[in-house]
């Protein structure tokens, strides 16, 4: 395969190991082009590689031969990099990014791995059970696969460290609080690179009140003033919030109590409803979790998940808005908040009376700047980029690392 990196490139490769699939990237350096971005999924049953070559600009598939299908991450990782290293042959990996979902309330910033850290990220396992153990599986597959290079660990958590305690706290026995039972907020890595577009695009508006909506497959919104997180829709886990194509967002407690005392569900029950069968899907009936499925569909359930939908994002944006007592600027990303024109709309179509001004012409040709020039609230659509934001820090930690290392053998 042509990756038309040049002979002896020097690349990142970065990793993003979620629960049944390893999204890839592999970037130049110094100027972080992008040459490879990729998906291995079905991983213990028909594993996928999908990639994407900034040569070709096309997608292409490849169903791993049978003898070669990986059971577990572990697996799915060496056979990633055994195929990276047979197909980007000409490209030297010098470092890689990891996408960690947790960093605890210790990690604010992107850190290079040591066996301190991992120490660290082991213990954090409890916090995020359903996905931290597959980002550090695929930690320290690619400690064994390249040796010594610099392994950096960008968190999603780490985004939100700003907040006030009373933005992070739970009304309940203050002793969980210290043992980390608090409000951590997710999709930092999303929220950092469109801040940081925000800047570049907007200068004027990027440090006012700004409430960014990470709508995908999982989805939540933050409130940002000055450029810092304030507030976060998702919490503790990654459940609350906004629904999400199976997930279920804010729940009242009482119902968890329901399913125990009167479903006698365990916690492994209640985790997979609450995980995997609900949001968009249990709200469908059972539909899709696709938003283009329901927006699809004719029928009642598929109508009303939709609404639901619909309702719990202007609800965060009102709640959002009261927190950072004003509304400046909306901006949406993610599958859904990239791609869909029909919720954006309807979004700021019922929000008209916080001062916003759809214009619905640009929103239906998904123009970056989706208000018209009178409205009050600045509203847009920005795509979205959290490999290369691993990329950035991966790139910067690695080269501190380089200069440590010659500064003490001096
Ligand atoms: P993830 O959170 O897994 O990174 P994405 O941000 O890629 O997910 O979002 C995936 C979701 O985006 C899909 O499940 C689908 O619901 C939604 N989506 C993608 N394209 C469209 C579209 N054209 N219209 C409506 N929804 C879309």
């Amino acid at each position: 395969m042509d990756t038309h990196a040049g002979l002896h490139s020097q690349a990142i490769l970065t990793i993003n190991a979620g629960s049944s699939s390893i999204k890839f990237s592999l970037f130049l350096v110094p100027q972080l082009n992008q040459i490879i971005a990729g998906q291995i999924d079905g991983i213990g049953g028909e594993a996928r590689i999908k990639v994407k070559l900034a040569s070709k600009n096309t997608d292409e598939t490849i169903i791993l031969p049978n003898g070669s299908r990986p059971q577990n991450h572990r697996e799915a990782l060496s056979f990633l990099i055994d195929w990276l290293h047979q197909f980007a042959k000409d490209v030297d990996v010098i470092a890689v990014g990891h996408r960690v979902v947790h960093g605890g309330q210790k990690y604010s910033a992107p850190t290079l791995i040591t066996d301190a850290v991992m120490k660290d990220l082991d213990a954090l396992m409890v916090l995020a059970p359903l996905h931290e153990p597959h980002n550090l599986a695929g930690i320290r597959a690619t400690q064994e696969s390249f040796g010594g290079i610099p392994q950096i660990a960008c968190f999603d958590t780490a985004f939100h460290r700003t907040h006030k305690f009373v933005d992070d706290c739970y009304a309940i026995p203050r002793y969980f609080y210290e043992q980390g039972v608090c409000r951590y907020g997710f999709h930092g890595l999303s929220y950092e690179y469109i801040t940081d577009r925000l800047i570049h695009l907007f200068p004027k508006d990027a440090r006012k009140k700004v409430i960014i909506a990470h709508l995908g497959n999982g989805a939540s919104m933050t409130a940002l003033h000055h450029g810092d997180s304030v507030a976060s829709t998702m919490g503790f886990s990654s459940l609350d919030g906004l629904p999400m194509g199976t997930r279920c967002g804010e729940i009242d407690p009482g119902v968890l109590l329901y399913m125990m005392q009167h479903e006698g569900m365990d916690a492994t029950e209640i985790a997979r409803v609450l995980y995997q069968e609900s949001g968009l899907k249990g709200l469908s009936g059972g539909l899709s979790n696709d938003m283009r499925i329901l927006e699809n569909c004719d029928l009642p359930e598929a109508k009303e998940a939709i609404d639901y939908y619909v309702k719990e994002v202007k609800r965060e944006i009102g709640a959002l808005t009261a927190l950072m007592a004003g509304l400046d600027v909306v901006v949406f990303t993610g599958g859904i908040g990239e791609n869909s024109a029909v919720i954006r709309g309807r979004v700021l179509r019922e929000m008209a009376w916080i001062g916003i001004d759809l214009d619905e012409a640009r929103n239906l040709d998904g123009e970056v700047i989706i208000s018209s020039d009178s409205s009050r609230v600045l509203c847009l659509k920005i795509h979205t980029d959290e490999e290369r934001v691993i990329a950035k820090h991966t790139l910067e930690l690695s080269d501190n690392r380089v200069v440590k290392n010659k500064v003490s053998n001096i």
